[in-house]
Order: C-alpha cells, then sequence, then structure tokens
C-alpha cells in the first residue's frame, strides 16, 4: 500500500461537508473545502456531499465549476459521492427538476426520492465490496440506482426489508457513489476505501 497521504476536495456549496472533511482526515488524508476552481486544481480527488442535487447543480454553475469538475472527472480524477452526491454523478436522473443537470461520470440511471415518503429516512446494515464486514446505512430522501451500464459495477444493495435488493453502491473506476451518508454515522471504512482508490490513482 503506498502511504503517500493524497490532497481530497470536499465540495463545500451545500451539504454536510464537515462530516466529510472528518471522516477524510481520520483516515489519513489531507481534506479542504472546494469552492472556486483554484481550489478544485490544487486536490487530487473530490467527495461531493449529501443535500439537494438540484441546489448543488445550481451553485456549481453559480460558482463557475461544473465544467471545470466535469473536465476533472473526464480526465480521470477520483471523486466520491454520496447521496446527492451519487446523482450528481450519474449519467441519468429520473425524478429530477425541470433543467436538472449532473455532472455524470458513473454509467447509471438514479431516481431521485427513490424510497418514497413513508419511508423518507431508514437505517439499515448491509455489505459493500471493497469494506470488510456489514455497515450501518442511513438513507435521508435518498435516491436508488435504476439501471446500471455496462461500465459500472454495483457494490451494494438493501438486503432486507421492503427496498431489499434495490442497488445503492456502485463503482466505475476512480467512481464511487453511495445512496447512504457514511459520513454520519463515524464509522470510516467507506471514506477508508474512497482514500484507497485516490490512493493508487496517484
Ligand atoms: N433528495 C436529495 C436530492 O434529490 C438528496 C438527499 C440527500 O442528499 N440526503 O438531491
Amino acid at each position: 500500500m503506498r502511504t503517500v497521504t493524497p490532497t481530497i476536495g470536499v465540495l463545500a456549496l451545500q451539504g454536510d461537508v464537515r462530516e466529510h472533511v472528518h471522516a477524510l482526515e481520520s483516515v489519513g488524508a489531507t481534506a479542504v473545502g472546494v469552492r472556486r476552481a483554484s481550489e478544485l486544481d490544487a486536490v487530487d480527488a473530490l467527495v461531493i456531499p449529501g443535500g439537494e442535487s438540484t441546489t448543488i447543480d445550481k451553485l456549481l454553475r453559480a460558482f463557475d465549476l461544473f465544467e471545470p469538475i466535469r473536465t476533472r472527472l473526464r480526465d480521470g480524477m477520483p471523486a466520491y459521492g454520496s447521496c446527492a452526491g451519487m446523482i450528481l454523478l450519474a449519467d441519468r436522473v429520473i425524478g429530477g427538476i425541470e433543467g436538472q443537470q449532473t455532472l455524470g461520470g458513473v454509467d447509471v440511471t438514479v431516481r431521485r426520492n427513490a424510497f418514497g415518503r413513508q419511508v423518507d429516512s431508514f437505517e439499515t446494515d448491509l455489505a459493500i465490496e471493497g469494506v470488510e464486514g456489514s455497515l450501518h446505512a442511513v438513507f435521508i430522501r435518498a435516491p436508488w440506482v435504476e439501471e446500471v451500464g455496462p461500465a459500472a459495477r454495483v457494490v451494494g444493495r438493501v438486503e432486507s426489508g421492503p427496498a431489499a435488493g434495490r442497488i445503492v453502491a456502485v463503482r466505475q473506476g476512480p467512481l464511487l457513489v453511495t445512496s447512504f451518508h457514511p459520513e454520519v454515522t463515524g464509522d470510516t471504512r467507506v471514506h477508508q476505501s474512497f482514500v484507497q482508490i485516490v490512493r493508487e490513482s496517484l
């Protein structure tokens, strides 16, 4: 394993930025907030937090970050998106608002607010590839992955309850997306596996 310390940006326009910064730092990365293109230039990888994908989409364009991030993604920058971040990294969205765009990169179709009103937010244990043992997954008005294209690989599904079988974690090269929020549980294993993806890309 390489011991180099990667610098990982956390998109800091909206959402739970601080929790991701803490999680990344606790697994040996240097984490910095990214609000402008010059800050993006200085990072090896990017985390896109949960929040509201429609708002983050608008802010990305208002802050002139939309195209610079797309360019970095096309050039192979590793990225991890949780919840709204998953939506922003998806190539296709169902249930988006008029004019909603995504950065794209992961060959999936996601459905926004997929779990329905009754189960707006829920928690369950599940396993994802690349993380040993089971994880406590917290879903908050989360999307699920409705279709997976040939370039993407399913790495996690809901394992029990009414949503059993739903795809909630996908990997495509250096891109990782999860429907759930590992940054709120204090369990840093998903961040650790992303830091390992970043190290392998350096
Ligand atoms: N429902 C939100 C959206 O569509 C995502 C919720 C979240 O990130 N917790 O962007």
